[in-house]
């Protein structure tokens, strides 16, 4: 019960990965805060997430890429359960478009959600956790080995490594951990559902596609005290596919 009386926020928290972690924190004693832009799927996943175990589970709807929602979250999240001990960023887009179709507000669009929603939980993290809280961000391997038409997703997750060394550099006197998993695709509704993804995706094979839990469970890894030691690290989930 690596989470017992500990409070685990998780942005995106109500589908695909950040669900998975959800209900992978839940079984080992978090009580879990979802931050999702969703209501819809925030009304699905809480029973989900008690089911799971968690002996208590709180969503607030919160689009990450405005920072008075995010401080608004926070507050609520510190009001309900008095502290905060983990904060995933998970939530994000991803667009397929050639770059000659791209617009500055795609651009926009995504650096505002994957970068900048990670950036404004980071900021209440450093402002209001504990010596001890741990932080995962959750990017990608298109962060460092991409393929074409993903050029502002690719470059928001290369950003989010980049905040993710930063931010353990200045989190470590802090008593802050901050670390990223870099997942492979991962069967989610991000990858399937979308059409504007599910173009570009279609042709993997699937035997190179892992399960949202498979992340989930690294994630619970790097923000448990298991991996007290481990900082600044980037760690990737993707079964070994080389072949991007
Ligand atoms: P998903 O689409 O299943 O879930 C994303 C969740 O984020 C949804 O519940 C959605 O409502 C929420 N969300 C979207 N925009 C938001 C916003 N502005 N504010 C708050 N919540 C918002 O996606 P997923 O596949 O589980 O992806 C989760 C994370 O994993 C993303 O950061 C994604 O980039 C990353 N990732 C996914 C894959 C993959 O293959 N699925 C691979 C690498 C990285």
């Amino acid at each position: 019960m690596r989470f017992q009386d500990k409070v685990v926020l998780i942005t995106g928290g109500a589908s695909g990965i950040g669900l998975a972690t959800a209900k992978r924190v839940a079984s080992e004693g978090a009580r879990v805060v979802l931050a999702d832009v969703s209501q819809e799927n925030l009304n699905k996943a809480l029973p989900q997430i008690k089911a799971a175990g968690a002996p208590e589970a709180w969503g607030t709807v919160c689009n990450v890429a405005v920072e008075a929602q995010v401080e608004a979250s926070v507050k609520e999240a510190l009001d309900k359960f008095g502290r905060l001990d983990v904060i995933v960023n998970n939530a994000g887009l991803m667009q397929f478009k050639p770059l000659e179709e791209l617009t500055g507000e795609d651009w926009l669009r995504i650096l505002n959600v994957d970068l900048l929603g990670a950036f404004y939980f980071i900021k209440q993290a450093f402002l209001h956790m504990k010596p001890g809280g741990s932080i995962v961000n959750v990017s990608s391997i298109h962060a460092i080995e991409t393929s074409p038409l993903v050029a502002p997703y690719a470059a928001a997750k290369a950003a989010v490594n980049s905040l993710t060394r930063s931010a353990a550099l200045e989190g470590k006197p802090k008593g802050l951990r901050v670390n990223s998993v870099l997942p492979g695709a991962i069967d989610t509704p991000m990858l399937w559902e979308n059409p504007n993804v599910k173009s570009g995706v279609e042709k993997i094979d699937r035997a190179d596609v892992g399960r949202a839990e498979d992340v989930a469970a690294l994630i619970a890894y790097l923000a448990s005290d298991d991996a007290a030691f481990v900082q600044g690290a980037e760690v990737r989930v993707d079964g070994g596919r080389l072949d991007r």
